[in-house]
Protein backbone atom coordinates (compact mmCIF):
# COMPACT_ATOMS: atom_id res chain seq x y z
CA UNK A 1 0.00 0.00 0.00
CA UNK A 2 1.08 3.59 -1.24
CA UNK A 3 1.99 5.72 2.40
CA UNK A 4 0.34 9.10 2.67
CA UNK A 5 2.23 12.02 1.75
CA UNK A 6 3.04 14.04 5.01
CA UNK A 7 1.48 17.38 3.89
CA UNK A 8 -1.71 15.74 2.92
CA UNK A 9 -1.89 13.68 6.54
CA UNK A 10 -1.61 17.45 8.37
CA UNK A 11 -4.06 18.90 5.06
CA UNK A 12 -1.31 21.59 4.23
CA UNK A 13 0.65 22.93 1.33
CA UNK A 14 4.36 22.15 0.38
CA UNK A 15 5.28 25.55 1.22
CA UNK A 16 3.38 25.82 4.75
CA UNK A 17 5.65 27.57 7.09
CA UNK A 18 6.65 25.79 10.26
CA UNK A 19 4.26 27.75 12.69
CA UNK A 20 1.28 26.53 10.23
CA UNK A 21 2.94 23.11 10.55
CA UNK A 22 3.29 23.41 13.98
CA UNK A 23 -0.66 24.37 13.66
CA UNK A 24 -2.53 21.69 11.64
CA UNK A 25 -0.69 18.92 13.76
CA UNK A 26 -1.85 20.40 16.54
CA UNK A 27 -5.40 20.32 14.82
CA UNK A 28 -5.25 16.80 14.47
CA UNK A 29 -3.44 15.48 17.66
CA UNK A 30 -6.99 17.19 19.32
CA UNK A 31 -9.31 15.61 16.69
CA UNK A 32 -7.86 12.48 16.87
CA UNK A 33 -6.70 11.63 20.46
CA UNK A 34 -7.45 8.46 21.52
CA UNK A 35 -9.15 10.29 25.09
CA UNK A 36 -11.86 11.92 22.41
CA UNK A 37 -12.22 8.72 20.50
CA UNK A 38 -11.78 5.85 22.56
CA UNK A 39 -11.61 2.31 20.88
CA UNK A 40 -11.74 4.20 16.83
CA UNK A 41 -8.87 1.94 15.80
CA UNK A 42 -8.94 4.48 12.49
CA UNK A 43 -8.69 7.52 14.65
CA UNK A 44 -5.48 6.23 16.24
CA UNK A 45 -3.82 5.27 13.21
CA UNK A 46 -4.77 8.96 11.88
CA UNK A 47 -3.04 10.01 15.44
CA UNK A 48 -0.11 8.21 14.67
CA UNK A 49 0.38 9.14 11.21
CA UNK A 50 -0.10 12.55 12.17
CA UNK A 51 2.52 12.53 14.64
CA UNK A 52 5.04 11.03 12.59
CA UNK A 53 4.50 13.61 9.57
CA UNK A 54 4.81 16.65 12.19
CA UNK A 55 8.30 14.51 13.10
CA UNK A 56 9.35 14.90 9.70
CA UNK A 57 8.16 17.90 8.87
CA UNK A 58 9.03 20.20 11.97
CA UNK A 59 12.44 19.03 11.72
CA UNK A 60 14.46 20.96 8.60
CA UNK A 61 16.82 18.61 8.25
CA UNK A 62 14.49 15.49 7.97
CA UNK A 63 12.04 17.71 5.97
CA UNK A 64 14.47 18.63 3.26
CA UNK A 65 15.38 15.21 3.18
CA UNK A 66 11.69 14.12 2.52
CA UNK A 67 11.05 16.97 0.23
CA UNK A 68 14.15 15.83 -2.21
CA UNK A 69 13.45 11.60 -1.71
CA UNK A 70 9.68 11.31 -0.38
CA UNK A 71 9.36 8.31 1.85
CA UNK A 72 12.61 6.73 0.39
CA UNK A 73 14.17 9.11 2.86
CA UNK A 74 13.58 7.56 5.90
CA UNK A 75 13.56 3.60 4.35
CA UNK A 76 16.56 1.58 5.29
CA UNK A 77 17.21 2.28 9.25
CA UNK A 78 18.69 6.14 7.71
CA UNK A 79 17.57 7.89 11.22
CA UNK A 80 13.81 7.44 10.42
CA UNK A 81 10.90 5.27 11.52
CA UNK A 82 12.34 2.23 9.09
CA UNK A 83 8.69 2.39 8.45
CA UNK A 84 7.25 1.37 11.83
CA UNK A 85 5.90 4.44 12.48
CA UNK A 86 5.82 6.15 16.09
CA UNK A 87 4.95 4.56 19.47
CA UNK A 88 2.41 6.39 21.45
CA UNK A 89 5.09 7.53 24.41
CA UNK A 90 6.86 9.01 21.36
CA UNK A 91 3.99 10.86 20.21
CA UNK A 92 3.10 11.77 24.04
CA UNK A 93 6.62 12.86 24.80
CA UNK A 94 6.10 15.31 21.90
CA UNK A 95 3.57 17.04 22.91
CA UNK A 96 5.81 18.91 25.61
CA UNK A 97 6.58 20.73 22.58
CA UNK A 98 3.67 21.33 21.10
CA UNK A 99 1.10 22.11 23.88
CA UNK A 100 3.84 24.21 25.98
CA UNK A 101 4.46 21.01 28.31
CA UNK A 102 4.68 20.85 32.59
CA UNK A 103 1.02 21.51 34.02
CA UNK A 104 -0.41 23.49 31.34
CA UNK A 105 -0.66 20.65 28.63
CA UNK A 106 -3.65 18.93 29.49
CA UNK A 107 -2.64 15.81 27.76
CA UNK A 108 -0.33 13.22 29.28
CA UNK A 109 -1.68 9.93 28.69
CA UNK A 110 -3.94 7.61 27.43
CA UNK A 111 -7.59 7.65 28.70
CA UNK A 112 -10.16 4.96 28.13
CA UNK A 113 -8.49 2.13 29.71
CA UNK A 114 -6.88 4.22 32.29
CA UNK A 115 -3.56 1.85 33.12
CA UNK A 116 -1.47 4.54 31.36
CA UNK A 117 0.24 6.94 33.96
CA UNK A 118 0.71 10.25 32.65
CA UNK A 119 4.04 11.23 32.76
CA UNK A 120 4.69 15.10 32.19
CA UNK A 121 7.91 15.57 29.97
CA UNK A 122 9.68 19.13 29.97
CA UNK A 123 10.22 21.14 26.96
CA UNK A 124 12.72 21.12 25.06
CA UNK A 125 15.70 23.14 24.50
CA UNK A 126 17.70 24.61 21.20
CA UNK A 127 21.31 25.13 20.98
CA UNK A 128 23.82 26.05 17.88
CA UNK A 129 27.05 24.24 17.78
CA UNK A 130 29.69 25.84 15.57
CA UNK A 131 32.23 23.38 14.23
CA UNK A 132 35.51 23.57 12.27
CA UNK A 133 36.07 20.90 8.97
CA UNK A 134 38.68 19.33 11.34
CA UNK A 135 36.40 19.00 14.06
CA UNK A 136 33.27 17.04 11.65
CA UNK A 137 36.40 14.89 10.05
CA UNK A 138 37.36 13.49 13.80
CA UNK A 139 34.17 14.18 15.54
CA UNK A 140 34.21 15.98 18.74
CA UNK A 141 33.38 16.64 22.71
CA UNK A 142 31.61 19.65 22.82
CA UNK A 143 30.85 21.48 25.98
CA UNK A 144 27.88 23.84 26.20
CA UNK A 145 26.64 26.27 28.53
CA UNK A 146 22.80 26.10 28.82
CA UNK A 147 20.09 27.63 30.80
CA UNK A 148 17.07 25.18 31.94
CA UNK A 149 14.78 24.71 34.24
CA UNK A 150 14.82 22.71 37.04
CA UNK A 151 13.36 21.98 39.79
CA UNK A 152 14.14 23.85 42.71
CA UNK A 153 16.22 22.35 46.00
CA UNK A 154 13.45 21.10 48.79
CA UNK A 155 10.69 21.44 46.11
CA UNK A 156 8.15 18.74 47.12
CA UNK A 157 5.02 17.48 45.26
CA UNK A 158 1.44 15.98 46.14
CA UNK A 159 -0.71 13.83 44.83
CA UNK A 160 -3.79 15.66 43.33
CA UNK A 161 -6.59 15.18 45.44
CA UNK A 162 -9.02 16.19 42.64
CA UNK A 163 -8.02 12.87 40.97
CA UNK A 164 -6.11 10.91 42.96
CA UNK A 165 -3.27 11.04 40.73
CA UNK A 166 -4.14 9.40 38.02
CA UNK A 167 -4.71 12.11 36.04
CA UNK A 168 -8.34 11.74 35.29
CA UNK A 169 -11.54 12.53 36.02
CA UNK A 170 -14.59 10.05 35.70
CA UNK A 171 -18.02 11.32 34.40
CA UNK A 172 -21.01 9.13 34.03
CA UNK A 173 -23.63 10.02 31.82
CA UNK A 174 -26.91 9.01 30.88
CA UNK A 175 -27.34 7.61 27.47
CA UNK A 176 -29.64 5.56 25.46
CA UNK A 177 -27.61 2.85 25.93
CA UNK A 178 -27.19 2.91 29.55
CA UNK A 179 -25.33 4.51 32.13
CA UNK A 180 -21.69 5.20 30.64
CA UNK A 181 -18.40 6.02 31.95
CA UNK A 182 -16.04 8.58 30.03
CA UNK A 183 -12.53 9.98 31.19
CA UNK A 184 -11.69 13.29 30.71
CA UNK A 185 -8.59 14.98 32.15
CA UNK A 186 -8.46 16.10 35.25
CA UNK A 187 -8.87 20.04 35.61
CA UNK A 188 -6.61 20.53 38.71
CA UNK A 189 -3.68 18.96 37.80
CA UNK A 190 -4.59 19.04 33.96
CA UNK A 191 -3.27 15.20 33.48
CA UNK A 192 -0.16 15.05 35.26
CA UNK A 193 -1.67 13.32 38.56
CA UNK A 194 0.40 16.01 40.70
CA UNK A 195 0.60 19.37 42.77
CA UNK A 196 2.46 21.78 43.89
CA UNK A 197 3.16 20.71 47.74
CA UNK A 198 6.07 22.99 49.04
CA UNK A 199 8.88 24.80 47.43
CA UNK A 200 11.63 27.22 48.32
CA UNK A 201 11.47 30.70 48.03
CA UNK A 202 12.88 31.84 44.85
CA UNK A 203 11.26 29.32 43.19
CA UNK A 204 8.28 30.26 40.40
CA UNK A 205 4.79 28.52 40.84
CA UNK A 206 5.23 25.08 39.65
CA UNK A 207 8.61 25.59 42.30
CA UNK A 208 10.73 25.52 38.90
CA UNK A 209 13.69 27.66 38.99
CA UNK A 210 16.19 28.92 36.17
CA UNK A 211 20.13 26.92 36.87
CA UNK A 212 23.29 27.56 34.66
CA UNK A 213 24.65 23.88 33.23
CA UNK A 214 27.52 22.90 31.46
CA UNK A 215 26.49 19.95 29.43
CA UNK A 216 29.15 17.96 27.03
CA UNK A 217 27.88 16.64 23.83
CA UNK A 218 29.21 14.10 21.59
CA UNK A 219 29.46 15.22 18.10
CA UNK A 220 29.91 12.14 15.50
CA UNK A 221 31.93 12.76 12.89
CA UNK A 222 30.95 13.69 9.49
CA UNK A 223 27.61 15.93 10.52
CA UNK A 224 26.80 18.95 8.00
CA UNK A 225 25.07 21.71 8.70
CA UNK A 226 21.79 22.26 9.46
CA UNK A 227 21.89 18.76 11.42
CA UNK A 228 20.03 18.49 14.60
CA UNK A 229 21.57 16.52 17.19
CA UNK A 230 19.12 15.20 20.57
CA UNK A 231 20.69 15.06 24.20
CA UNK A 232 18.00 13.25 25.90
CA UNK A 233 17.38 14.49 29.10
CA UNK A 234 19.03 17.67 28.85
CA UNK A 235 16.03 19.96 27.82
CA UNK A 236 14.03 21.75 30.81
CA UNK A 237 12.48 19.93 33.63
CA UNK A 238 9.04 19.62 34.06
CA UNK A 239 7.18 19.87 37.78
CA UNK A 240 6.13 16.49 39.40
CA UNK A 241 8.35 13.75 40.67
CA UNK A 242 6.85 11.97 37.57
CA UNK A 243 7.77 14.31 35.09
CA UNK A 244 10.32 13.17 32.83
CA UNK A 245 12.75 16.31 31.52
CA UNK A 246 12.75 17.72 28.02
CA UNK A 247 15.82 17.34 25.45
CA UNK A 248 18.71 19.10 24.28
CA UNK A 249 18.46 19.70 20.61
CA UNK A 250 21.96 20.60 18.95
CA UNK A 251 21.57 22.44 15.53
CA UNK A 252 25.10 21.82 14.11
CA UNK A 253 26.32 24.81 12.18
CA UNK A 254 29.66 24.57 9.98
CA UNK A 255 32.72 27.37 10.00
CA UNK A 256 33.82 27.84 6.87
CA UNK A 257 37.37 26.91 6.24
CA UNK A 258 39.65 29.28 4.86
CA UNK A 259 41.42 27.12 2.34
CA UNK A 260 38.82 24.11 2.14
CA UNK A 261 35.47 23.67 0.64
CA UNK A 262 33.32 20.94 1.22
CA UNK A 263 31.00 19.17 -1.19
CA UNK A 264 29.25 16.33 0.63
CA UNK A 265 31.85 14.18 1.92
CA UNK A 266 34.53 15.59 -0.29
CA UNK A 267 36.86 18.05 0.09
CA UNK A 268 37.96 20.66 -2.54
CA UNK A 269 41.51 22.31 -2.15
CA UNK A 270 43.10 25.07 -4.66
CA UNK A 271 47.27 23.96 -5.11
CA UNK A 272 48.44 27.13 -6.45
CA UNK A 273 52.19 25.87 -8.40
CA UNK A 274 54.76 27.80 -10.37
CA UNK A 275 55.35 27.80 -13.93
CA UNK A 276 58.54 25.97 -13.40
CA UNK A 277 57.24 23.35 -10.71
CA UNK A 278 54.20 22.30 -13.68
CA UNK A 279 56.89 21.98 -16.36
CA UNK A 280 59.67 20.27 -13.89
CA UNK A 281 57.56 18.40 -11.62
CA UNK A 282 58.12 18.97 -7.68
CA UNK A 283 56.74 17.04 -4.20
CA UNK A 284 54.18 19.68 -2.17
CA UNK A 285 52.59 19.15 1.03
CA UNK A 286 49.39 19.62 1.85
CA UNK A 287 47.13 19.98 4.29
CA UNK A 288 44.03 18.16 4.64
CA UNK A 289 41.70 17.96 7.83
CA UNK A 290 43.42 14.58 8.90
CA UNK A 291 46.99 16.08 8.86
CA UNK A 292 49.55 16.58 6.18
CA UNK A 293 49.64 14.52 2.80
CA UNK A 294 52.96 14.52 0.83
CA UNK A 295 52.14 14.64 -3.05
CA UNK A 296 53.98 14.21 -6.10
CA UNK A 297 53.60 16.62 -9.48
CA UNK A 298 54.36 15.04 -12.35
CA UNK A 299 56.62 17.04 -14.48
CA UNK A 300 54.53 18.37 -16.93
CA UNK A 301 51.19 19.05 -15.22
CA UNK A 302 48.57 20.76 -16.95
CA UNK A 303 46.61 24.13 -14.86
CA UNK A 304 43.27 22.45 -14.35
CA UNK A 305 44.18 18.70 -13.13
CA UNK A 306 42.46 17.30 -10.39
CA UNK A 307 44.47 14.69 -8.23
CA UNK A 308 42.01 12.36 -6.11
CA UNK A 309 43.44 11.58 -2.70
CA UNK A 310 41.01 8.65 -2.03
CA UNK A 311 40.05 8.10 1.43
CA UNK A 312 41.04 11.49 2.59
CA UNK A 313 37.90 13.70 3.00
CA UNK A 314 35.19 13.13 5.08
CA UNK A 315 33.28 10.33 6.55
CA UNK A 316 29.79 9.70 5.61
CA UNK A 317 27.05 9.74 8.17
CA UNK A 318 25.06 8.06 5.23
CA UNK A 319 27.25 5.02 3.72
CA UNK A 320 30.06 3.78 4.56
CA UNK A 321 33.69 4.59 4.28
CA UNK A 322 35.16 8.29 3.28
CA UNK A 323 34.75 11.19 0.74
CA UNK A 324 37.53 11.87 -0.84
CA UNK A 325 40.14 14.99 -1.23
CA UNK A 326 40.28 16.40 -4.61
CA UNK A 327 43.28 18.74 -5.29
CA UNK A 328 42.96 21.28 -8.11
CA UNK A 329 46.13 22.15 -9.54
CA UNK A 330 46.27 25.77 -10.45
CA UNK A 331 49.68 26.83 -12.58
CA UNK A 332 50.44 30.81 -11.57
CA UNK A 333 51.50 32.77 -14.61
CA UNK A 334 54.13 35.25 -13.63
CA UNK A 335 52.93 38.63 -14.24
CA UNK A 336 56.15 41.20 -14.02
CA UNK A 337 59.28 39.45 -15.91
CA UNK A 338 62.87 40.56 -15.93
CA UNK A 339 64.50 41.24 -18.84
CA UNK A 340 65.84 38.61 -19.48
CA UNK A 341 62.64 36.47 -18.45
CA UNK A 342 60.57 38.69 -21.02
CA UNK A 343 63.36 37.64 -23.24
CA UNK A 344 63.05 33.87 -23.32
CA UNK A 345 59.49 33.87 -22.77
CA UNK A 346 59.34 36.03 -26.24
CA UNK A 347 61.76 33.46 -27.73
CA UNK A 348 59.99 30.58 -26.62
CA UNK A 349 55.90 32.51 -28.56
CA UNK A 350 57.19 30.22 -31.83
CA UNK A 351 58.52 27.30 -29.80
CA UNK A 352 57.12 23.88 -30.67
CA UNK A 353 57.07 22.49 -27.40
CA UNK A 354 55.36 25.71 -25.86
CA UNK A 355 52.37 25.26 -28.32
CA UNK A 356 49.59 24.08 -27.00
CA UNK A 357 48.94 20.14 -27.69
CA UNK A 358 45.91 18.62 -25.87
CA UNK A 359 46.04 14.62 -26.02
CA UNK A 360 42.97 12.80 -25.83
CA UNK A 361 43.62 11.80 -22.45
CA UNK A 362 43.84 15.29 -21.38
CA UNK A 363 40.57 15.76 -20.34
CA UNK A 364 39.08 19.21 -20.30
CA UNK A 365 37.98 20.21 -17.12
CA UNK A 366 34.36 19.89 -17.97
CA UNK A 367 34.81 15.86 -18.19
CA UNK A 368 37.07 15.89 -15.37
CA UNK A 369 33.85 17.78 -13.52
CA UNK A 370 30.84 14.95 -14.77
CA UNK A 371 33.17 12.16 -14.18
CA UNK A 372 33.56 13.92 -10.12
CA UNK A 373 29.67 13.59 -9.60
CA UNK A 374 28.56 10.56 -11.94
ZN1 LIG B 1 -5.59 15.67 39.12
Amino acid sequence: MAKQDYYEILGISKSASKAEIKKAYRKMAIKYHPDKNPDDKDAEEKFKLAAEAYEVLSDDNKKARYDQYGHAAFEGGHGGFGGGGMNMDDIFSQFGDIFGGAFGGGFGGFGGGGHRQARVKGSNLRIRVKLTLEDIAKGVEKKVKVRRKVQAEGVTYKTCSTCNGSGQQMRVTNTILGRMQTATTCSTCHGAGEMLDKKPSGADAQGMIVKEETVSINIPEGVTEGVQLKVGGKGNEAPGKNSIPGDLLVLIEEIPHENLKREGSNIHYDLYINFSEAVLGVSKEVETVTGKVKIKIEPGTQSGKILRLKGKGLPSIERYGHGDFLIHINVWTPQELTKDQRKFFEEMQEDENFSPNPQKSDKSFFEKVKDMFS
